[in-house]
């Protein structure tokens, strides 16, 4: 019999399946372990609001019907949130769905895709899956984005570029400043998609949305998610903006439902709860300072984080490090190619980043 690797696209071959953060069901049953702390995904660890939850309750009488496939509440929300026309939105099932959206629009087998490495893993996923020429452009020393290498990447091949602000897993961020002079430099067809879901974290005062260079006429898709700051990240829901016709286009790559009615109906209440957010960005500001300053004292080189996550170098093997919290139920995130050093915290509440740094000082 023919073997099956000879049916499937040959892109396939090079593709392996994300790897996320260890899920704290698995770590109970491994370690048997009765608390578990899993500051490894990012998650927003206040949990979803008040408003959330009631408004999810009133919608489970409607679970029997199909979801609004046109999103009209979010999108009316959003679009008063963010200033922008509800045609210039589209939502989908997190911003890991928008990636993949955005890819089938754009790329054909043999388009250049360029991406940042270190960084988030879907941007790689979206241009393999297309069979795309793909461009990986290594950030400098201290985790920031080198535009010249950028630049001298670009061919006429080139038809899509990702970049990451603040950057994950680095938590380095991007001046607005120096992202402008990028995209006016950039061929004019190129499509730049700037993922900024941890924008609501930032406090540095030279960072500042994509947004505003999408009213400037740039091609740029910014993508958003309510899976951090509005801490929906089981829902599943992100969304990202562009020009009205780019959005036209990849939503003809969309599934009709693709965004579930509870999903829609969290997302609308989230927006609406702004205080939650301020709550969450406070705490987030205010641990972030504290664990850095810790981390400092353990001897550890930390990378400045405008994210709710902290990436830090051990100068040993991560790996070990990793398993052994993981013995004492703290999950953090290690395996970053060619970082075999580091480790990545996400911030959680005081207790949890407490037991996190008591485990450590006792592992070194
Ligand atoms: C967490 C994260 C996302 C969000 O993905 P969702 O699919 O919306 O949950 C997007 N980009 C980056 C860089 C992330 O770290």
């Amino acid at each position: 019999m023919e073997k099956i690797a000879n049916r499937v696209r040959p892109n396939l071959f090079g593709m392996v399946p994300y790897s996320p953060g260890k899920p704290i069901g698995e770590v109970r049953r491994e370690y048997q372990l009765d608390e578990i702390i899993k500051i490894a995904s990012n998650e927003n660890p206040l949990g979803a609001s008040e408003l959330v939850r009631q408004r999810i309750i009133e919608a489970l009488s409607e679970l029997h019907r199909y979801p609004d496939g046109a999103q009209y509440d979010l999108k009316q929300t959003l679009s008063k949130h963010l200033n922008v026309a509800p045609d210039t939105l589209l939502i989908g099932n997190g911003s890991d769905e928008i990636i993949k959206l955005l890819c089938e629009t754009l790329v054909q087998p043999g388009d250049g895709v360029i991406y940042p490495m270190m960084s988030f893993a879907e941007y790689e996923f979206g241009a393999r899956l297309m069979d795309a020429e793909l461009t990986a452009i290594p950030l400098n020393a201290d985790f920031t984005y080198d535009f010249d290498r950028y630049l001298s990447a670009v061919t006429k091949k080139t038809k899509l570029i990702f970049v990451c602000s603040p950057n994950n897993p680095t938590g380095t961020y991007i001046p607005f400043e120096q992202l402008r002079s990028f995209v006016k430099e950039l061929p004019k067809e190129v499509v730049v998609a700037v993922d900024e879901a941890y924008l609501e974290y930032v406090t540095a005062p030279d960072y500042r949305s994509a947004i505003e260079l999408i009213g400037e006429g740039y091609n740029i898709v910014c993508m958003r998610t309510f899976s951090k700051a509005y801490a929906l990240a089981a829902l599943r829901v992100g969304y990202c903006v562009a020009q009205a016709d780019l959005i036209d286009y990849v939503n003809r790559t969309r599934e009709p439902f693709n965004v579930n009615h509870l999903a829609q109906v969290a997302a609308v209440a989230a927006l609406e709860d702004q205080a939650h957010v301020r709550k969450s960005v406070e705490l987030n500001t205010e641990q972030r300072q504290i664990l850095t300053a810790e981390l400092e004292r353990l001897g550890m080189k930390v990378t400045p984080s405008q994210s709710n996550f902290i990436l830090f170098d051990t100068a040993r093997n991560a790996k070990e490090l990793y398993l052994s919290l993981l013995k004492k139920g703290v999950i953090v995130r290690t395996g970053f190619a060619g970082l075999d050093t580091y480790i990545r915290v996400s911030i959680g509440l005081p207790h949890e980043n407490q037991a996190f740094l008591a485990g450590l000082k006792e592992l070194l």
